[in-house]
């Protein structure tokens, strides 16, 4: 069987490569290539070389100043030569980026099948995350294969009229990323460890912060800055924020926090980095999806900085929190976790409701 499996950010670059490193013990039965479309360029490529992946093919598509017009119709039109020369059986997309819900219309184009991963979840408010939400629906509106990572994520499929036998839950292969990433720090050591074993002070606790959802740009990181530079007056704490690539993020946040003692404003991660950072943090603050996926495995309590989330799992179980971005409720949070040491417990329970790092394989058994 053919398989092209199609990708462009950091997020997704870091769910798809255990499952890629999984196709490639199979090549007897498997023909993968890997295609992808550079929606972001910098942060994929670092993923892409700390988990040995060359892709088949790259579309290359980031511009400056990017729009989501632009991206969509570059990605379908992108698309269409490689796969018309592959031919694939199956077209593998991600979660709910522009890209993933760009090649899925491809693939439908073309006559190939979609298998969807990460499929399912939804907060059923059309503009939160923007474009996300959407992004996610349309894709599963045209995949054939439905990848789960929990039974919550199955029951929103259900609903949508999608037929159970289409869907089958897996977990989340950022566990499995997770896994291979926690297995090669322990002989493995790049210039951006060495450079935060500067920077991090084991005396202080460690706050990790990170954002870049556009339902946050303007109001949202002005806020969250706000917050942020209030409680960094504490002398016990120290702020990490390795700061997206996105100007719109860039702005706020330099302006607001550069130069503010006790927070360190540092280039995104790459991933080995990343995941060195979060185990030597003490609360992450953040507005991604993946992170709250992954603190969990490591007993870390997130508080998220949205109002909604498609996550609900970690929330339920009261490791995670959803704290939405008004500055006051931002920092009583905060300030709670560093006061409360039974607070602090309850959040940071290890238990993960997202997979156990066997969903790679899982997804192969069920393929073949
Ligand atoms: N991450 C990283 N470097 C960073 C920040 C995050 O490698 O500087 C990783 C993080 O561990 C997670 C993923 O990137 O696996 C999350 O990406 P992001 O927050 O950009 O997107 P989302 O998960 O919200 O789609």
């Amino acid at each position: 069987q053919k398989i092209l499996i199609v990708f462009g950010t950091r997020p997704e670059a870091i769910k798809m490569a255990p499952l890629i490193k999984e196709f490639e013990k199979h090549q007897e039965a498997f023909d993968t290539k890997v295609c992808v479309t550079a929606q972001h360029r910098e942060m994929l490529d670092q993923v892409l070389n700390f988990f040995e992946i060359v892709p088949d093919f790259d579309l290359n598509l980031m511009k400056p100043n990017q729009n989501l017009y632009q991206l969509t119709a570059d990605v379908i039109v992108g698309l269409k030569e490689i796969l018309e020369k592959f031919k694939p059986d199956y077209v593998f997309v991600h979660g709910d980026t522009t890209t993933s819900m760009a090649a899925s219309i491809a693939s439908f184009y073309f006559g190939a099948k979609v298998c969807h991963v990460e499929a399912g979840l939804r907060t059923f408010d059309k503009l939160s995350p923007f474009p996300e939400e959407i992004n996610r629906q349309i894709t599963g509106r045209i995949t054939d294969v439905h990848f789960a990572p929990t039974a919550t994520s199955q029951q929103n499929l259900i609903m949508e009229g999608i037929s159970p036998e289409n869907i089958h839950v897996v977990g989340n292969t950022v566990i499995d990323a997770l896994i291979l990433a926690q297995k090669k720090l322990s002989n493995f050591e790049d210039s951006q460890i060495r450079q935060l074993k500067n920077i991090v002070n084991e005396d202080k606790k460690i706050i990790l912060v990170t954002g870049h959802r556009r339902e946050n740009f303007g109001d949202g990181f002005l806020n969250i800055c706000k917050a942020l530079r209030e409680i960094a007056i504490r002398e016990d704490i120290q702020i990490i924020y390795p700061v997206h690539l996105n100007p719109q993020v860039q702005k706020p946040v330099y302006e607001i926090l550069g130069g503010i003692a006790n927070v360190s404003l540092i280039d995104p991660l790459g991933y080995p980095a990343f995941v060195w950072l979060m185990i030597k943090s003490y609360i992450i603050l953040t507005d991604s999806g993946g992170i709250q996926e992954e603190a969990p495995s490591l007993g870390k309590p997130v508080l998220v900085m949205r109002n909604t989330t498609e996550r609900p799992e970690a929330v339920e179980q009261g490791t995670v929190k959803l704290v939405g971005t008004d500055p006051d409720k931002i920092t009583t949070h905060v300030l709670q976790l560093l006061n409360d040491v039974d607070a602090y417990e309850t959040m940071s329970l290890k238990h993960n409701p997202y997979g156990n790092g066997d969903t790679c394989a899982s997804i192969l058994s069920i393929l073949t």
